[in-house]
């Protein structure tokens, strides 16, 4: 029986008096890789930053593993066990590779766990193993967005949110990093992905939900989604 993990219900968000999210419902469950898709401007970024606690919601409850985290501090979200990956990557300029992933463990007090998830994390991108003391913001785009699942996955998160995995990189990388999730989510981490590229998101999550303007339109498995005439049309170019 899938464990819902992540439970959102009735969820309003928004800028000042710019409301964006309008009543989004969802649920992640323990273990899947699930996906948000939506076209730009549908409100993806805003409901994961809601869901981190850069955004306090309206209206609405966001439940993380049994508990509400609605208006939680993002400290507080992070702490509870979910690591947000932003659009755009956003590394430390001036700091090295491997000091922008121990800065996801900033929160951390078991050291010699931290050594064995940067240890993963090391064998999993290989060229950050390269590169482990450049300046991180030298890099390339697809070693960066490895370098922030990486930080991610550095917090020892339950929950690993990704905002654009694919934005602005060559297919190739894509999909090496498609890749990485799938194997991340083998030992066990759950992964909410946002994704604009929605071929690549039902490449790699059985769940999605589809999201326009603020509102949760459509929603199931990817195989079944992938199959659906207005999605294809609307999404796939199909
Ligand atoms: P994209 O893929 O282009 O990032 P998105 O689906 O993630 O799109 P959001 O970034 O969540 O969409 O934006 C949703 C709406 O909220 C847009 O109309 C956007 O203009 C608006 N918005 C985003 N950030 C702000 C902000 N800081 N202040 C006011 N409005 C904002």
């Amino acid at each position: 029986m899938a464990k819902p993990i992540l439970e959102i219900d009735g969820l309003q968000a928004g800028y000042g008096d710019v409301q964006v999210l309008w009543d989004i419902g969802l649920s992640v469950n323990e273990g899947e890789i699930a996906c948000v898709v939506g076209s730009n401007g549908a409100g993806k970024t805003t409901l994961l930053r809601t869901i981190s606690g850069l955004i306090e919601p309206k209206a609405g409850s966001i439940v993380f593993d049994g508990e509400e985290i609605a208006g939680a501090r993002p400290d507080e979200v992070l702490t509870r066990g979910i690591a947000h990956v932003p659009e755009g990557r956003r590394l430390f300029k001036g700091l090295t590779v491997e000091d922008n992933l121990l800065l996801g463990a900033y929160l951390r007090r078991d050291k010699s766990a931290v050594r064995d998830d940067m240890d993963f994390v090391l064998d999993l991108f290989p060229i950050l193993k390269e590169r482990r003391l450049q300046d991180a913001t030298t890099m390339s785009g697809g070693e960066q967005q490895m370098c922030a699942i990486g930080r991610g996955i550095m917090s020892r998160p339950r929950l690993l949110v990704i905002d654009e995995l694919s934005l602005g990189l060559a297919p190739r990388l894509v999909e090496r990093l498609s890749e990485a999730l799938i194997e991340i989510n083998g030992t066990g981490l759950t992964i909410l992905l946002v994704e604009q590229d929605v071929m690549t998101a039902f490449d790699v999550a059985s769940r999605a939900f589809v999201i326009e303007t603020g509102r949760v339109s459509m929603s199931g498995e990817t195989s079944v989604l992938g199959e659906d005439p207005r999605v294809r049309e609307a999404y796939m170019g199909i």
